[in-house]
């Protein structure tokens, strides 16, 4: 991978005809050196939020060595750039091949699930096997996140009593709860609740857990979400497990993805037509802006001009992808300098989380390039930039100018 000092270096180096990641590992290392000095249990990195190898092998190389895995692809990743990791196939719904495959090539031995049929599958496709860690995944409420996961797994911890007598005696290792509270959290009390509830469900059934399983969920900062800094979300998990009914020996685990990555990478696009307040990049919602698309995300953004100049008022903008579907739209807003225009780059920020990583070959596009560069990210969780992104205002005059421009070319047709 090459490195550059700036982004601005690299588009005057080659000004890249796709779009490029740009990515920062020690922004990853520093996430991961955090969570394994401030997290009191193992720390799992969900390969899901970012797969690309230079993670895995930079969360190994500083110390995080343990992965939740939801597939087959994902066991086959990390093995690959970080052998001999331990490996947790948290995804509740697998298919028999994929449980032997994990089971019996790739020596993963911790299950998730949340019905009775998941666990007479794993229990069938391991040959009845004895030593598997398995980990009941109960639903928890969204409430506070940005980005709600309760809708698809988990059973309801009132409904969960057999599910947690039948996995306790299903296995001489380890059981466990797990949860997750949704991505984008910005509330750290939802992580008390949600152990609070577990609680319950664990004393009504009469078991005791081996492990309890905290999810991911961890924020980042994105315009409009500046949440409060990850200490507060360990003081929520250490509160609420010190409030649950465990053994002294139950230990804690989480699976962070959002937080580990998302200020590692941004991605550097470029304009190939303005339209009005409509640019049309060569990078969208089928490439790395998924979330700008369907969770309309204002991601920050900076322009990147070879000669440098970009000290125009700034204006909002929206974007358009390149493909020819219409759903290829990111609404913003955007904050540019009013006279950005064609052949310009524009670095959209804090995409290392659930970015390049949800990139399609869609109608030919999604080729994204990779190269590293030294600068700091555009806003950090670790103190590596500002805790919040501000959010631009035009100069005074700059809307009130071009609108009334706008409405006199109106008035004329
Ligand atoms: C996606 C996922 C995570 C990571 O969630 P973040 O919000 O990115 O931290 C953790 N655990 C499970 C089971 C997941 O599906």
């Amino acid at each position: 991978m090459h490195t550059y000092q700036s982004p601005l270096d690299l588009v005057r180096e080659r000004s890249p005809e796709r779009p490029v990641a740009l990515v920062r590992p020690d922004t990853v290392a520093l996430a991961a050196r955090w969570f394994q000095e401030s997290f009191k249990g193992e720390v799992l990195y969900a390969v899901k939020a970012n797969p690309s190898p230079w993670v895995i092998k930079t969360l190994a190389a500083n110390g995080l060595r343990a992965f939740d895995v939801a597939s087959v692809p994902e066991i086959e990743l990390v093995a690959q750039h970080a052998p001999g990791s331990k490996m947790a196939f948290m995804h509740p719904v697998k298919s028999r091949a994929a449980i032997s495959a994990a089971y019996f090539d790739h020596g993963v031995r911790t299950f998730a699930l949340d019905t009775h049929e998941e666990l007479a599958k794993i229990l069938d496709a391991t040959g009845q096997a004895k030593d598997l860690n398995l980990m009941v995944r109960l639903a928890v409420s969204s409430e506070g996140s940005s980005y709600p996961l309760s809708g698809k797994f988990g059973v309801e911890p009132h409904e969960a009593l057999g599910l947690l007598l039948a996995a306790r005696r299903a296995t001489q290792d380890l059981m466990g709860v797990a949860f997750h509270v949704g991505s984008q959290c910005m509330r750290p009390t939802a992580y008390q609740g949600a152990m609070a509830g577990a609680s319950r469900a664990l004393v009504r059934a009469g078991v005791f857990a081996d492990v309890v399983d905290v999810g991911g969920g961890f924020p980042s900062i994105y315009p409009g979400m500046v949440p409060p800094s990850l200490g507060d979300y360990i003081n929520s998990i250490d509160r609420g497990f010190a409030e649950m009914m465990v053994h002294e020996t139950t230990e804690l685990w989480c699976e962070p993805g959002r937080a580990l990555v998302a200020e590692s990478s941004s991605v550097l696009t470029r304009v190939d037509l303005r339209k009005g307040d409509a640019l049309y990049l060569n990078d969208g919602s089928y490439g790395s802006l998924f979330d700008a698309t369907h969770s309309k995300w204002p991601f920050p953004v900076k322009l990147i001009r070879e000669d440098g100049a970009a000290d125009a008022p700034l204006k909002p903008f929206r974007f358009y992808g390149p493909t020819c579907d219409s759903i290829d739209h990111m609404p913003g807003p955007f904050w540019l300098p009013e006279d950005v225009g064609e052949g310009d780059f524009i670095e959209i920020g804090m995409l290392g989380a659930y970015g390049v990583a949800m990139a399609t070959r869609f109608n030919g596009y999604g080729d994204v390039g990779l190269a590293e560069v030294q600068d700091a990210p555009m806003a950090s969780m670790y103190g590596l930039a500002p805790r919040s992104i501000p959010t631009p205002r035009p100069e005074s005059g700059t809307v009130v100018k071009l609108s009334r421009a706008r409405s006199k070319k109106r008035r004329r047709r």
